[in-house]
């Protein structure tokens, strides 16, 4: 693909007029192409009149190649290919796959599509039942514990923004990326930037993929559980499920990072796990029309600007603070795993067309505040939930307009934004929930966020919380090959195990734990 930046148009400009401009700089004609798309559209609102700024992408035609149209502004960006040398030894037996988020799912497909057969466990439900409890508990019901935002078909980013965006730059992303258009991501992905699904597409490409990965010989057993692993003769044996025990060589562990009560487990069977830095805040909301205009001045409401979106940091005191998981257009979720706990999160539909833009904001946390204890940190994420379900004895979040928050008094003043929190919100002090010095940092980091962002402070600008699973806090070490040092055949992979964040991320980690596996062992 050949990639255009900075084509600086009047407000008037179509996406056709941006391409013909692309064209002009490389002395390109339509026909030598094969198809266009928008990478990014922003406005400069510097000078007077403010003009749209595009990005445009471009694949050529057969038998043209990218290097003979170079210019200034465009960048060649070239698909890798996913390489794979099989194995010297035949496998004794089909892998097994625990967890059916981003990063088991793209493991397994990838084991399937080798000829592993990969078995995949799976603690929630398939993704049709899974909605189905996620929309009783939004409407009032209990919390099921294995059938929630967290837990499920699909993993935690399920319900979400479905944003795609990743900072890693490894080459794999490009194969995630290919696969979810495969089963049927929006074609726009293959040209953005910052490409996003929405929960409503996701879901359907979440299913797709399950399906290629039965199709191909895998199978997938939900509302199993993984409670223990089995060792013999130092390396891993087998696995034991809350439906009986499986024999096994090979577990890629994908567990995702709410699953504490398997993080107990793995602890207790004799594996290191360490800690890592992870973050807690709440969200706040704000008009999304409110954040076009601080993002796009007068040209806000033009119909070719997607909804805006920010991404915002500060370090008060040495700690960071920033925004997370922005989701345009999108609404807050309940996205509680343990019964008795308060937790959100944000999510938006493809559209991203709500009134309400969200975005968590949150302090990180550093290992050496738990003593290095990883289980420590895991409490501390429990006590915030349990904190803030016991203001009321029920999931409603606790909620504080922004300007109350910034004075340090409890209350809740509704203006302009009405709040999206599924379970509905009642005034708390935000700020009394958490430790003072995360509080503190949260308190200068939006007030640093309100001078970067003309609108972000204002005070009915509403915060929801607490938002405790941003990250996981623990990190399950394993060698350059993905494996278990202390239990060969364990593959720990993805945002669970502590190296991935985010739904590409998590499932290029699948790739190399998979990729890992499959240059081990043949199945084929
Ligand atoms: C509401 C929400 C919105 C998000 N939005 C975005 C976004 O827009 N973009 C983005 O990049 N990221 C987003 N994220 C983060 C993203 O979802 C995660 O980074 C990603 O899902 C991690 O993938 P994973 O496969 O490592 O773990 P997970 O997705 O957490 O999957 C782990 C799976 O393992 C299962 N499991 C756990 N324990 C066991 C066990 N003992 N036995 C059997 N199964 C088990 C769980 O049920 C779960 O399905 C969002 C997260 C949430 C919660």
């Amino acid at each position: 693909m050949l990639q255009f930046s900075g084509l600086t148009l009047p407000l008037s400009s179509s996406g056709e007029d941006a391409l013909a401009a692309a064209l002009k700089k490389a002395r390109l004609r339509p026909a030598q192409l094969a198809g266009w798309g928008v990478t990014r559209l922003s406005v400069d609102a510097r000078h007077g009149r403010p003009k749209l700024v595009w990005g445009i992408g471009v694949t050529l035609a057969p038998g043209l190649r990218e290097e003979d149209f170079s210019a200034p502004g465009v960048q060649v960006k070239r698909e890798m290919p996913l390489t794979i040398t099989p194995g010297p030894k035949r496998a004794s037996g089909r892998p097994v796959v625990c967890g059916l988020g981003p990063a088991g799912l793209f493991a397994a497909l990838l084991l399937a599509r080798h000829g592993a057969k990969p078995l995949v466990l799976e603690r929630g439900p398939s993704i049709e039942r899974r909605a189905a409890a996620v929309d009783a508990f939004f409407a009032g019901g209990p919390l099921d514990e294995n059938a929630n935002i967290q837990f499920g078909e699909g993993g935690a980013g399920t319900f979400s923004d479905g944003k795609l965006t990743t900072r890693i730059g490894d080459p794999l992303c490009d194969y995630v990326r290919r696969t979810l258009l495969e089963h049927g991501a929006p074609e726009e992905i293959v040209w953005q930037a910052k490409p996003h699904i929405g929960t409503d597409r996701l879901r359907e490409v979440i299913l797709s993929l399950r399906r290629e990965i039965e199709r191909l010989g895998g199978a997938v057993r939900f509302d199993t559980r993984l409670i223990g692993l089995i060792r013999r003769e130092g390396r891993l044996a087998g696995v034991e499920t809350d439906a009986g025990p499986i024999e096994t060589d090979t577990l890629v562990l994908a567990i995702g990072h709410s699953a504490r009560d398997t993080f107990e487990m793995l602890r207790s069977a004799g594996l290191t796990l360490e800690a890592k830095p992870f973050s807690v805040g709440f969200r706040a909301e704000h008009l999304q029309s409110e954040i076009d205009r601080a993002l796009y001045h007068e040209a806000a409401g033009h119909p070719a600007l997607p909804p805006g979106e920010y991404q915002l940091s500060a370090h008060p005191g040495g700690r960071g603070v920033y925004t997370f998981c922005m989701c345009p257009g999108g609404r807050v979720v309940a996205a509680a795993s343990e019964a008795g706990g308060v937790c959100t999160n944000g999510m938006s539909y493809h559209a991203r067309d709500g009134a309400n833009a969200n975005a968590a904001v949150v302090a990180e946390v550093k290992p050496e505040e738990f003593g290095g204890d990883p289980m420590r940190a895991v409490a501390f994420q429990r006590e915030l939930e349990r904190a803030a379900f016991a203001l009321r004895e029920d999931y409603t979040a606790p909620a504080q307009d922004l300007e109350s928050f910034l004075a340090g008094r409890p209350g809740l003043r509704l203006g302009r934004v009405a709040p999206t929190y599924p379970r509905g919100v009642a005034a708390a002090d935000l700020g009394a929930l958490f430790p003072e010095k995360l509080t503190a940092a949260r308190r200068q980091g939006l007030r640093a966020f309100g001078r970067k962002l003309p609108g972000y402070c204002a005070p009915d600008t509403l915060l929801t919380g607490p938002e405790t699973r941003t990250s996981s806090p623990v990190r399950i070490p394993r060698g350059a090959d993905c494996q278990s040092a202390q239990l060969p055949g364990l593959y720990p992979c993805g945002e669970g195990a502590g190296y991935a964040g985010g739904i590409v991320s998590a499932a290029v980690d699948g790739l190399r734990a998979a990729r890992s596996i499959l240059e081990t062992v043949r199945y084929e």
